[in-house]
């Protein structure tokens, strides 16, 4: 794979799957532009990449906040002349109980699951259409196949992410940009690390390949999703989940 010239700008690049992301497209070449929610997990990403010898720039817009949002990408676009992939990894999970969870956690999963990915996709498409190509690929989960026994808004959120995944990718087509998902079983983050050992060790039972992933394992996906060898490719949903079924 070579993404010399190429760039790619990937929501949630600071830790876990998204930092594992950001060094696989670095690795084959790419620019790299990473997103995070504050300065400092961004300028410890970038200078944990810089010890690995990798130059990759960052930004920490507010995702939930449309203007915030357009006026980030402008500012990539006027100073890299192009966006060839947009990664919208940025996410947060739940896990409690309905009546244990507040209207306002089930909105800031919206807000960031779902409203987030509206703003980078609506933001960004112009430049895509410009140039007459480009690839827009999300983060899902396997809850998105078969939601949760709890933490509701998680499952809904990236059931909508799937939603996105294949409207845009319909809507799109035309444009020569193609959409895509990425939907990760059990992956070794900070996220999974957060579950208790009952919840995490019948997880991993179930699991037929018999491990949790690696966040090695999920950048490939994204990787080849984001290639040539993808090109007739675009309204899937990508499941990278050793074939677990929650
Ligand atoms: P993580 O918690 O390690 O990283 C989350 C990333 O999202 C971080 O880079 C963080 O900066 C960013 N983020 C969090 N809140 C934000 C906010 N308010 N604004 C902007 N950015 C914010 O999580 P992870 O496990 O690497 O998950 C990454 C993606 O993968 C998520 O979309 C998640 O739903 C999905 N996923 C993870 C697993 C798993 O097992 N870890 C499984 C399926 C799907």
């Amino acid at each position: 794979m070579d993404f010399s010239g190429k760039v790619v700008v990937v929501t949630g690049g600071t830790r876990g799957i998204g930092l594992a992301i950001v060094k696989k497209f670095l690795e084959n070449n790419a620019k790299v532009i990473l997103f995070g929610s504050r300065k400092d997990t961004v300028d410890k990403a970038l200078s944990e990449l810089e010890k690995l010898g990798y130059k990759a720039y960052g930004y920490f817009p507010d995702l939930s906040n449309y203007n915030e949002v357009e006026s980030v990408f402008k500012e990539i676009y006027d100073k890299y002349k192009r966006i060839d992939v947009l990664i919208n990894n940025a996410g947060i999970s739940a896990n409690k109980k309905i009546e244990d969870t507040t209207v306002e956690e089930f909105n800031n999963i919206m807000n960031l699951n779902v409203n987030a990915i509206f703003n980078t996709c609506k933001a960004v498409v112009s430049y895509m259409k410009d140039r007459g190509e480009g690839v827009i690929l999300n983060t899902s989960s396997m809850v998105s196949i078969y939601g949760q026994p709890s933490g509701v808004g998680y499952p809904a959120s990236k059931f909508a992410v799937n939603g996105i995944t294949k409207s845009l990718a319909r809507e799109f087509a035309p444009f020569n940009i193609r959409v895509n998902a990425v939907a990760p079983g059990i992956i070794n983050t900070d996220m999974v690390k957060g579950l208790s050992k009952e919840m995490i060790e019948p997880l991993i039972k179930s699991i037929p390949l018999g491990r949790i992933g690696e966040t090695s394992d999920v950048a490939n996906a994204f990787l080849f999703l984001a290639s040539p060898l993808a090109s007739y490719i675009t309204g899937v949903v990508l499941q990278v989940d050793g074939a677990a079924r929650n």
